[in-house]
């Protein structure tokens, strides 16, 4: 229901040129799949993970000899379903059993990281648990400030220190604060400047080698989150991202005010990392635990 709400724009956007790409047409042609690759493209499902669907669909047609356009739907859903991945428990915000859990949070600035770490402390703490966040992202002065005005909205307590200061002493420092106080949970903020891979790729490592000093497994969940109405930025920035550190999950946000839900289509096919969360708003509760049948449902509707 509230996916449907969130998604409004991609599922007519997507629905609408699907219905336009049939029109006419009872069966399953060369120009209804030239057609529906087009769709797919402009929908930002990705040029790989498009052909990938095209060739599956013209193998069907192959097999079968005949399908029916009025069944196109139907196996789109099929397809659609079967590339994106999922973690286990999707069904709510559950946490796996380690005291704390330790969540580094990666991105480039713009994508709503801040936005994404303040939901997800809300819904942490909203089942009881103790939530600790640390301000890594110590480039911009900007970046605390606003995780600061999300601690006191979500009433957790954030470890920081001034800017410019070395994140993974903030990291450490979070690390030791959240294991002091017994905490479930700690969620790391930390810079995402691209243009520097060699000092991105440094400054995570770092960052990793710090806080293990502290809880030797840790992060036990790297989250890069991504503007869903990039498009071909998101693909690339989730291309950097994996190249430069162990991306474990993905958040995708602003999937409400958007015609590219695609985008979750493609780069979870493409990147084989699952989508746990996404973004339908700038409300604290505009956060959902990805469930692909629903986002499929919603992105056909
Ligand atoms: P950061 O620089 O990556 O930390 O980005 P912020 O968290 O500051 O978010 C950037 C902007 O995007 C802010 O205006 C947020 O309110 C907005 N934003 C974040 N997530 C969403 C979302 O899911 N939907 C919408 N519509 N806006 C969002």
């Amino acid at each position: 229901e509230t996916l449907d709400k969130g998604l409004e724009k991609s599922k007519s956007s997507f629905f609408g040129k699907l219905s336009k790409a049939v029109a006419g047409k009872s069966k399953v042609d060369d120009e209804v799949l030239d057609n529906l690759e087009e769709v797919l493209v402009s929908s930002d499902v990705g040029v790989k993970t498009t052909i990938r669907i095209i060739d599956r669909i013209e193998a069907r047609v192959a097999k079968d000899k005949y399908l029916g356009t009025d069944e196109l739907d139907q196996i789109l859903r099929e397809e659609i379903a079967g590339l994106l991945s999922e973690t286990e428990d999707q069904t709510n915000f559950n946490l796996p059993d380690k005291k704390p859990y330790v969540i580094m949070v990666v991105g480039v600035n713009g994508v709503g990281k801040t936005t994404t770490i303040g939901k997800l402390a809300h819904q942490f703490k909203s089942q009881g648990k103790s939530v600790v966040l640390g301000a890594a992202d110590t480039f911009r002065a900007a970046a605390i400030d606003q995780l600061q005005i999300w601690a006191d909205r979500v009433e957790v307590p954030i470890v920081k220190q001034k800017m410019g200061s070395d994140p993974a002493s903030v990291a450490f420092d979070t690390l030791q604060s959240g294991v002091n106080k017994g905490a479930d949970v700690v969620i790391i903020d930390t810079a995402g400047r691209l243009h520097n891979k060699i000092n991105l790729m440094n400054e995570l490592t770092k960052i990793k080698r710090v806080m293990q000093k502290v809880v030797p497994d840790a992060p036990h969940e790297v989250l890069l989150v991504l503007d869903g109405s990039t498009g071909q930025n998101a693909f690339e920035q989730a291309k950097q991202f994996t190249a430069a550190t162990e991306v474990s999950s993905l958040a995708v946000t602003k999937l409400d005010g958007t015609a590219k839900g695609g985008v979750v289509i493609g780069i979870s096919d493409q990147f084989k990392i699952p989508v746990k969360y996404i973004g339908v708003g700038e409300g604290i509760d505009d956060l959902q635990v990805f469930n692909k049948f629903e986002f499929v449902d919603s992105f056909f509707k």
